[in-house]
């Protein structure tokens, strides 16, 4: 057993129970409410998070209610977080415990891990809070807390180092308090042992025993393997308004942002002569053009380099949906890529 790690229960416990943020997905140990905001946490931020969480339970209380959803209204309730294959994977996962489980969430890692979109950090969190199992779960939070503590170089983005740290603190939790443990964890990285650089080792409860604070190294752990740049794309969007109507199509089923709805584009940044014609060869009579702008949309592996037309047109042709600004606004879920050009 780590050494190190196995300090962690008594100094963590209960400085958990006495400083932890009173978050809406930490009032229960309801599996429905864990799973939900895991997956909403990932990428995102905890603020951000706390009004998508409350307005998808009120549409979406059950695990039933999410299987039945429309593909439409689920997609706007997550306008705006992005990563939308985690909601259509929340959606698959729910189908499967309504289907085959009799709407009852299982309780064997196995079965949790087996949920589209459920990978073994959001299978230790809901196994380890809401079934007080011993399973850890290790994310980059968690990673950075134990690089620290053991001041231990080894390369966090390397799915062995992961692996390791698992089995490590698998062998530290507390039994009974599995839950808390784990939330303490990610407590403790989210809110003293920040990441860029910035722990705050003065309020942190294991700064006695802490590696990385002795030594003066906390700052720079930890170590990661160079990132590959993201790859650069650029495009064209349309804002095609016909009277108080707005053109509006679907994306491929398949690739970034499946499935959802977009303003219509065309590679490479057109210049405005060049948009007037490719709005013409839709169909759409164009009548002129009212402004122009240009904007950026990182994901994870791409930067789309972004210029937007917003054209007066006199057809609605019916390769497109055409909107009315309140469906756009309230109906319609469409990226933060594309929700940026919205300036009706
Ligand atoms: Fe992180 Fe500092 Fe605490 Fe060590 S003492 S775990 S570096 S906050």
């Amino acid at each position: 057993m780590d050494e190190i790690l196995a300090r962690l229960p008594d100094a963590l416990l209960p400085w958990y129970a006495r400083c932890r943020r009173d978050l809406p997905w930490r009032r229960d140990r309801e599996p429905y409410h864990v799973w939900l905001s895991e997956i909403m946490l990932q990428q995102t931020r905890v603020e951000a998070v706390r009004g998508y969480y409350g307005r998808f339970l009120a549409a979406l209380p059950t695990i039933g209610a999410l299987a039945a959803a429309a593909p439409d209204e689920l997609n706007k309730l997550w306008e705006g977080l992005g990563y939308y294959s985690r909601a259509r994977n929340l959606q698959r996962a729910a189908r499967i415990v309504a289907d085959e489980r009799g709407g009852v969430f299982p309780r064997d890692y196995a079965s949790v891990r087996a949920l589209p979109g459920v990978g073994a950090y959001t299978a230790g969190a809901i196994l380890s809070i809401c079934f007080g199992e011993p399973t850890p779960a290790v994310d980059g939070n968690v990673l950075r807390v134990c690089a620290r503590l053991r001041d231990d170089p080894s390369p966090v983005t390397d799915a062995a180092v992961r692996e390791r740290v698992e089995r490590e603190l698998a062998a530290v939790y507390p039994a009974g308090r599995c839950g808390d443990f784990t939330q303490s964890l990610m407590e403790l990285g989210a809110t003293v042992c920040l990441p860029n650089g910035a722990p705050d080792c003065g309020a942190c409860p294991c700064g006695a025993f802490c590696l990385g604070r002795a030594r003066g190294t906390a700052r720079s752990l930890p170590v990661r393997a160079e990132k590959k740049p993201r790859r650069g794309e650029a495009l064209t969007v349309f804002l095609l308004r016909c009277g108080d109507r707005w053109a509006v199509t679907r994306r491929p089923e398949r690739g970034l942002l499946a499935g959802l709805w977009a303003f219509p584009e065309t590679p490479g940044l057109l210049g405005p002569q060049e948009a007037l014609d490719a709005a013409a060869a839709w169909g759409a009579r164009p009548t002129g053009l009212e402004k122009s702008a240009d904007k950026t949309h990182v994901f994870t592996h791409i930067v789309w380099n972004m210029r937007g037309y917003y054209l007066a047109c006199a057809a609605m042709p019916e390769r497109f949906r055409w909107v009315t600004r309140e469906e756009l606004e309230s109906r319609v879920a469409l990226p933060t890529a594309y929700r940026q050009f919205w300036e009706p």
